[in-house]
C-alpha cells in the first residue's frame, strides 16, 4: 500500500490519522483489499478503494515448492512484475527474499533476472508490501518472518533509497517491527552504495556477490568488474567494516571448473585475510546460462580449503528450485 498517498488523502478528506493505522493492521492481518477492512466505516472504504490500490503490487500468482518454500508473482499499477520468495527454517523462521528491481541492468552471466535486462525501480511501498504479505504468509503458517534479504530480482544498490526507506518501514515498530540486523542488502559490488550504506544509521547486513577470486574469472561472470574490480570492491568493503564495526558477508557461488578449485579457495582467502569476513558458499541453481554447479565433493574440498586457511565460512543450501524460486532464477514469468 502507497503509504505516503494514504496519508495525504486521509489528510485531505479531513480523516483522523489513526485511520491510515487501522488500514495498514487490517493489511498486516491479511485482508486482501479495502471491502475487508472491516475497522473502517463502509463508505470511506469505498471512497478509498476507488482511488488508491490496497496493495502497491497485487499478489497474483502463488506457486508452493516441496520444500514449503512459497513464490509470488507481483504486479504494480503500470503492469511491471517481480517475484518475493518466503523460505521456510527451523524452529518457525522464515526468511522472505525482496524484489528492489523489475529486472536487472547489470548482466550476470549465471542470473536469470540478469538475462531480462533492466526494469523500473521499485518504490519503497512495493518493497514494503512483498515483506507484508510474507509476514502474512509466515502468521498462517504457525510461524513468524524473522529475516529480510534484499536477494530477489535487481540490484539494491541502483535503488538505495527506495530500499533503506522500505527497510526503516520494516524495522519501525508499527511497521514489521523487525531488528534491522535481520534485514540483509545483497549487493553485486556496487561501490558508491556500499560507502554511502556505511553512512547510513540504520545497521542491516551488507552480502556481497563476489563469487571469484581472481579479476580475469569475475569479469568473464559478472560485467560489473570492469568497472569495481576486486581490489576496489574489497576496499570498500573493508572501509565499511571499519566505520560500521560490522562484518561483511561474501557471498561465492561455486561453480563447476570456473571457480571451485583448492587454488581459488586459497586465492580467496588470501583476498580476505585481513578483513572481517564471513564467506556463505551458495550452490548454484539452474539457469539458461552455460554454467553447472560444483559436485558435492568439491563444495567439501573446497570448504576444507577455506577451513584450513582460517577463513569462517558456511554453506547456502538451494530452496525451492523445482519451482524457479531460488536465487537467480527470479524472473518475469508471463
Ligand atoms: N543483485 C544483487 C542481489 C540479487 S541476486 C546481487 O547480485 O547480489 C542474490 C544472490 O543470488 C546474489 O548473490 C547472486 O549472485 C546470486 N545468484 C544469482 N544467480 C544465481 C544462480 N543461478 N544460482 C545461485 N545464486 C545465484
Ligand atoms: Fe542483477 Fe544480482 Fe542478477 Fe547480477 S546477480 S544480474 S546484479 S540480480
Amino acid at each position: 500500500m502507497d503509504r505516503a498517498a494514504l496519508h495525504s488523502i486521509l489528510a485531505q478528506w479531513g480523516q483522523p490519522a489513526y485511520r491510515a493505522r487501522q488500514a495498514l493492521e487490517a493489511q498486516r492481518a491479511g485482508a486482501g483489499g479495502w471491502a475487508e477492512v472491516s475497522t473502517l466505516p463502509r463508505d470511506l472504504r469505498e471512497r478509498l478503494d476507488a482511488v488508491l490500490p490496497f496493495w502497491a503490487l497485487t499478489p497474483d500468482a502463488r506457486v508452493v515448492s516441496r520444500d514449503g518454500t512459497v513464490k509470488w508473482g507481483l504486479r504494480a499499477a503500470d503492469g511491471a512484475v517481480v517475484e518475493a520468495v518466503l523460505i521456510a527454517h527451523a524452529e518457525g523462521r522464515r526468511t522472505v527474499c525482496v524484489s528492489s528491481q523489475a529486472g536487472c541492468a547489470l548482466g550476470c552471466r549465471f542470473c536469470a533476472t540478469g538475462a531480462m535486462g533492466a526494469g523500473r525501480d521499485l518504490t519503497a511501498s512495493e518493497i514494503v508490501d512483498q515483506a507484508v504479505l510474507a509476514a502474512t504468509e509466515a502468521d498462517a503458517q504457525g510461524a513468524r518472518l524473522t529475516n529480510v534479504v534484499f536477494m530477489g530480482m535487481g540490484e539494491p544498490m541502483q535503488n538505495l533509497d527506495a530500499v533503506l526507506d522500505a527497510s526503516a518501514m520494516i524495522n519501525a515498530p508499527e511497521g514489521l517491527n523487525l531488528s534491522a540486523r535481520r534485514i540483509a542488502i545483497s549487493t553485486v559490488g556496487w561501490v558508491p552504495g556500499i560507502a554511502r550504506l556505511a553512512e547510513h544509521p540504520l545497521p542491516v547486513r551488507l552480502a556481497v556477490s563476489l563469487h571469484a577470486a581472481d579479476d580475469a574469472t569475475r569479469s568473464e561472470l559478472m560485467p560489473i568488474n570492469a568497472r569495481y574490480p576486486i581490489a576496489n570492491l574489497l576496499a570498500a568493503c573493508t572501509r565499511y567494516c571499519d566505520q560500521t564495526g560490522r562484518r561483511v558477508f561474501i557471498e561465492y557461488l561455486l561453480l563447476d571448473g570456473v571457480n571451485d578449485s583448492s587454488a581459488d579457495a586459497k586465492r580467496l582467502a588470501r583476498l580476505l585475510r585481513d578483513g572481517r569476513f564471513h564467506v556463505n558458499v551458495i550452490e548454484y541453481n539452474a539457469t539458461e546460462g552455460p554454467y553447472r554447479g560444483s559436485s558435492q565433493s568439491r563444495r567439501e574440498v573446497f570448504l576444507r580449503s577455506l577451513a584450513d586457511a582460517g577463513l569462517e565460512a558456511s554453506v547456502r543450501r538451494s530452496r525451492g528450485a523445482d519451482v524457479a524460486a531460488a536465487c537467480g532464477q527470479l524472473a518475469r514469468t508471463r
